[in-house]
C-alpha cells in the first residue's frame, strides 16, 4: 500500500496544477492576444460579441483600431477613423459636444452611415473624441479609444443615418444585428433625431448628434435637448 502513495500524490498534484492553470486563464489573467481587446461594457450594445483589433505595433486605448472582429462567426469589419476633436481652452462640454455633432451630423449627411465615438477627458476640463465608423447605416461600434492624455468618460455620442430617402441595410448592419437585417434589404426611415430602443441599452449618459440639436440621456424617459 505504502509504495502507491508517492505516484497517488503525484498525480494529485498534477490535478491541482492543471486545475489552477485552467482558473488561471478562464479568469482572464492567462495569455490572451494582445492586440485584441474587449469593450468592458457596451457603449451601443449589438446583437453580437465583437472585439477590436489593432494594427501590429499600434497602441491600445489610442490608436484607430484596424478592424472589429466577431468571435462567434469569424466575421470581421474595418473600422475607419473619421477624424478627431479637441475641446479649445474655455470650451464646455456641452459647447464641444456641438461641434462633434456638426461634424457627426454632416459625415452622416453625406455618407448614409453612422459616426460614432467615445468621449474622452483630460481631467483637466478638456475634452476630445477620435470619431468612427464601421459603414453601418444603423449601427455603431464605438472605439475603445482616447486621444493621447485623455482617458474615457464612459460615454458615448454618435449619429443616426439621415430622414431621407429608404436606406439599404450594409453588410456590417447584417452583422452587427445577428442578421435581423439583410445586405441590401431596404429598412424603414431612419430617425436622426431621436434615439432608438437599443440606445438605452448602453452606457449612461448617452449622446445623439442630431441635426437640429444634441440630446442627452439618463435613460428613456430622462432625455435632455440642448439647442
Ligand atoms: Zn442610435
Amino acid at each position: 500500500m505504502t509504495k502507491f502513495i508517492p505516484w497517488l500524490l503525484g498525480a494529485a498534484l498534477l490535478a491541482l496544477i492543471a486545475v489552477l492553470v485552467a482558473w488561471w486563464i478562464g479568469s482572464g489573467r492567462g495569455p490572451a492576444d494582445p492586440a485584441v481587446t474587449r469593450p468592458p461594457d457596451p457603449a451601443l450594445p449589438a446583437a453580437v460579441d465583437y472585439e477590436f483589433v489593432w494594427p501590429d505595433g499600434a497602441a491600445r486605448g489610442t490608436d484607430v483600431p484596424r478592424e472589429i472582429l466577431i468571435p462567434s462567426t469569424g466575421q470581421r469589419l474595418p473600422l475607419i477613423g473619421l477624424g478627431d476633436l479637441s475641446s479649445k481652452p474655455g470650451e464646455d462640454k456641452v459647447a464641444f459636444l456641438q461641434r462633434v455633432r456638426r461634424a457627426m451630423v454632416e459625415f452622416s449627411d453625406r455618407q448614409t452611415y453612422e459616426a460614432c465615438g467615445l468621449i474622452c477627458s483630460d481631467g483637466n476640463g478638456g475634452y476630445s473624441v477620435r470619431m468612427t465608423t464601421v459603414n453601418a447605416v444603423a449601427h455603431c461600434a464605438v472605439a475603445p479609444i482616447c486621444l493621447r492624455g485623455h482617458v474615457t468618460m464612459q460615454q458615448s455620442i454618435h449619429s443616426h443615418c439621415p430622414n431621407r430617402a429608404q436606406f439599404r441595410a450594409t453588410l456590417a448592419d447584417e452583422i452587427l444585428s445577428g442578421r435581423a437585417m439583410r445586405r441590401n434589404r431596404f429598412f424603414g426611415r431612419c430617425d436622426p433625431d431621436n434615439f432608438s430602443t437599443t440606445d438605452f441599452d448602453g452606457w449612461r449618459p448617452g449622446w445623439l448628434a442630431a441635426p437640429g440639436a444634441l440630446y442627452r440621456h439618463d435613460g428613456p424617459r430622462r432625455i435632455t435637448r440642448f439647442e
